[in-house]
Order: C-alpha cells, then sequence, then structure tokens
C-alpha cells in the first residue's frame, strides 16, 4: 500500500467524473483524517455517532462529514449540528427524529433511503414498497427539515463479482424508480451511494455517485 495521500489519488483517477469519493475514517485516528487532509481531500464518512462528534471539533471546519452507518435514534442529535449527508437512512422513524433535531439546529440535512439489496440479514434498510408507502403518506409530506438526496445500499459481502453486479443493478432500479415516481422534479434526488473499498469498481459500472471506501485508503482499521 501507498500512502494515505497515493491511496486517495490512485483510487479518484479511477473514478469517473461526477462521481465523489468519501475517505471512510471510521476506527481511524484524528492523524490520518488530517494526513489525507493535508493532500487535499475533504469528505469523510463515519458510522459511529459519538466517534463522529470527538472527531468533528479536532478537525478543520471545512470537512464535509457524511454518516454511514446504522444511526440510533437516540444518537440523531450528536451528529445534527454538523453533517453534511447521512446515507443510512433505514426507517420513518429514523428520519422523523432527524427532522426534528434538523429544526432544533434550524438546519435542513440531507438524507439517502438506505436499502437493503444484500443476502445478509444483518444489514439494514428498506424494501423498495416500505419506501414507497413511507413517500406516499402525509407524515412524510409534513418533514420539513429533511431533503432526500438518493438512496445507499451495501452489496452482500462476497467474491461472487456477479452476485455484487445482480445486487447493484437492483438498487439502480430502485433509484430509477423512485425518481421517477416521486422525485422527477428534483435536482437534489441524484445521489446513488453505493462501493466500498473491495467493490467500488463494479460499483461505478452500476452508476454510483458516491463510493465509501476506507481499508483501501487508510489500510486496515484498528479496533481496539
Ligand atoms: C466501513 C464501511 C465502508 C468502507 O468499507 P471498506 O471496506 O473499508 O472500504 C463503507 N460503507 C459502510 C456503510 C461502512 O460501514
Amino acid at each position: 500500500m501507498g500512502s494515505i495521500q497515493q491511496n486517495i489519488n490512485m483510487i479518484k483517477a479511477g473514478l469517473p467524473e461526477g462521481v465523489r469519493l468519501i475517505a471512510v475514517s471510521k476506527n481511524q485516528p484524528v492523524e490520518a483524517v488530517l494526513e489525507a487532509y493535508n493532500g487535499g481531500h475533504r469528505v469523510f464518512g463515519e458510522n459511529k455517532a459519538q466517534e463522529a462528534m470527538q472527531k468533528y471539533p479536532q478537525l478543520p471546519d471545512d470537512i464535509e462529514w457524511h454518516f454511514i452507518g446504522h444511526l440510533q435514534t437516540n444518537k440523531v442529535k450528536y451528529i445534527t449540528p454538523f453533517v453534511q449527508l447521512i446515507h443510512s437512512v433505514d426507517s420513518e422513524k429514523l428520519l422523523v427524529e432527524i427532522n426534528k433535531s434538523a429544526i432544533k439546529n434550524n438546519r435542513v440535512i440531507d438524507c439517502l433511503l438506505q436499502f437493503h439489496i444484500a443476502e445478509e440479514e444483518t444489514k439494514f434498510g428498506f424494501s423498495e414498497d416500505e419506501a414507497v408507502q413511507m413517500l406516499r403518506s402525509p407524515e412524510f409530506s409534513a418533514l420539513t427539515n429533511i431533503r432526500i438526496c438518493g438512496v445507499m445500499g451495501m452489496a452482500t459481502f462476497t467474491d461472487d463479482a456477479d452476485q455484487i453486479s445482480r445486487e447493484f443493478t437492483v438498487l439502480k432500479g430502485i433509484f430509477d424508480s423512485l425518481k421517477e415516481k416521486f422525485f422527477a422534479r428534483s435536482e437534489v434526488f441524484r445521489e446513488l451511494s453505493m462501493g466500498m473499498s473491495d467493490d467500488y469498481r463494479i460499483a461505478i459500472k452500476h452508476g454510483s455517485t458516491l463510493v465509501r471506501v476506507g481499508t483501501a485508503i487508510f489500510g486496515a482499521r484498528n479496533y481496539n
């Protein structure tokens, strides 16, 4: 592996125009984030609310923080003051809580709906039917301080590239269908967040606009 900066440059060089790289800094120290920052990178992803909240004040203000992990409603308040995009909205209850907290912070918060596209039961997310029901509901229309900017999903953890391709194709299909049904005139509904270190090359072939890459930038994570 190269340096953090070399890894970022190499990944970016392989991304089509318009695809953005989220450097996933979960379980990485502030120093590693700073190294990427000093190389010019500005967009980082965290998956734990407390960790994000602790890192945020120690790092430069012009970082764009994305939240990518399962978010419990009681932890929403930790990230709503500064988060730019929540990729992992997996229930209506969570969306309602984000809206409430956004109002308190006098902000409008950008969100993606997470879909369950993998084989594994352990992964979170809406089914397409659940999302359609929510988007049709008057309760959803009443959420003034959130904006739905697209969809997110995680493929099955497998070496089978065909399976990963199929799952990303499903997510792209959900994106297109929701866009047509609910967001045809929306300029903000345009993000398709899919692809991680091992599968982002497949994801960009299927129309990903946001790839979330950790290990291939920072190396293995330290869990302690
Ligand atoms: C950890 C994580 C990533 C990055 O995974 P890598 O395999 O390290 O690139 C991407 N998305 C989500 C939701 C994650 O939790």
